[in-house]
């Protein structure tokens, strides 16, 4: 019985040190996205969409909108929109896309470092074994009590 426990013991020892080295290869791998990131990046939302410009005879009014874009920023709770000229709206909608990956990035990150640590936590609790002094008390008995045989 006892062999059987130390067996499965092993195996789990042996899965959470792969779990773990799983994480922490993923871990590196988001880091290392991280750290490619050249910036600049901007923060906020990029939104786009169609207006209608007032002049009697456009286009827009027969359902032909102009297309808008925006940067809407919330700071400190209050969200503001910046006007996006068009030959700025590539490089914005690309920046703030970074931006929004970088901080996926970094929540995934908080997510993957509690898992390394319950991962880490199991491993000890798989490693951890109990101290028995009766057992090693009963060797040095039985030792004690052959010397003390011998000398007899
Ligand atoms: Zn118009």
């Amino acid at each position: 019985v006892y062999n059987d426990h130390k067996v499965a013991t092993k195996k789990e020892v042996s899965r959470r040190r792969q779990l773990l080295h799983d994480a922490a290869n993923r871990y590196a791998a988001l880091v290392g996205d991280l750290i490619a990131e050249p910036g600049p990046l901007i923060q906020g939302s990029y939104l786009t969409h169609g207006t209608r410009c007032g002049k009697p005879n456009c286009k827009c009014n027969e359902g032909h909108l102009h297309n808008t874009a925006v940067l809407s920023v919330s700071d400190k709770g209050r969200r503001t929109s910046i006007y996006v000229r068009p030959p700025d709206r590539p490089e914005v909608q690309n920046r703030t896309e970074r931006y929004r990956l970088f901080r996926l990035r970094r929540a995934d990150l908080v997510k993957l470092h509690a898992e390394i640590i319950k991962t880490v936590d199991e491993l000890l609790a798989t490693l951890v074994e109990p101290y028995l002094p009766s057992r090693d008390r009963k060797r040095s008995q039985s030792k004690r009590r052959r010397s003390k045989s011998g000398r007899e």
